[in-house]
């Protein structure tokens, strides 16, 4: 075997991977019982002979076209400047770019302009969605220290756990921080403890302290 690496636009790169996700699935559908991995890899090679693929009477329904979700983050520096901000991941768009994938794309929803100074607290469990997007722009992954799994894919915790009973005010963007349903266990049913600090998060053990000492996850400068 040999293994391929493609640099790819990146619309062009989530579209190939799509078809050969769906490839794939039709192959297991006509029979093919090998791993999904597998199939995909197979599907990839088919692609080398674009007529085979049209000639095959796979008899599926074209699934629809899913749309791709970019997080394009624009401040007030990239409007006085007329840069195009950042695509989250990616990094530093520019305007033709960004002109030339709305062309291309049929549907595109804006978000409202987040303050991502707020420190408004809600009378309630739940953080509103402006709240947990505010979290997750400014912590960017996982809180606890050295893990880097996406805040987007974390579950957004109360830092000092959350009393049914007591005061007003206990969700806001300084009580919550995003972990990765691992660190989340581990606090829930592992007896850590974690605070923010000026520079990040200092976490404890049970014992009251870390056997390798308070750890700090410090949060990216740009915040
Ligand atoms: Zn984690």
């Amino acid at each position: 075997t040999t293994d391929v690496y493609a640099r790819l636009d990146t619309l062009e790169a989530q579209a190939l991977d799509e078809t050969v996700s769906d490839l794939a699935v039709r192959l297991g559908r006509l029979g093919d019982t090998s791993p999904l991995d597998t199939r995909r890899a197979t599907a990839l090679g088919m692609l080398a002979d674009p007529q085979h693929v049209l000639d095959l009477d796979l008899d599926v329904p074209a699934r629809p076209v899913s749309t791709p979700t970019l997080f394009l983050h624009v401040d007030a520096d990239d409007l006085e400047t007329g840069t195009a901000g950042s695509i989250e991941q990616l990094g530093p768009a520019t305007l033709t770019l960004i002109a030339e994938w709305l062309h291309r794309v049929g549907k595109v929803r804006i978000q409202p302009v987040l303050d991502t100074a707020s420190t408004q607290a809600v009378d309630r469990h739940d953080p509103p969605e402006w709240m947990q997007t505010l979290v997750v722009l400014r912590d960017k992954h996982c809180v606890f220290p050295g893990c880097r799994t996406d805040a987007r894919s974390c579950d957004l915790d109360h830092i000092a756990p959350y009393d049914e009973h007591g005061p007003p005010g206990q969700t806001s963007p300084s009580s919550l921080a995003p972990l990765c349903r691992r660190h989340h266990n581990r606090k829930t049913h592992h007896g850590w403890r974690y605070r923010r600090t000026d520079t990040g998060y200092e976490w404890l053990s049970l014992l009251g302290r870390d056997p390798l000492g308070p750890q700090l996850n410090s949060r990216r400068a740009g915040v």
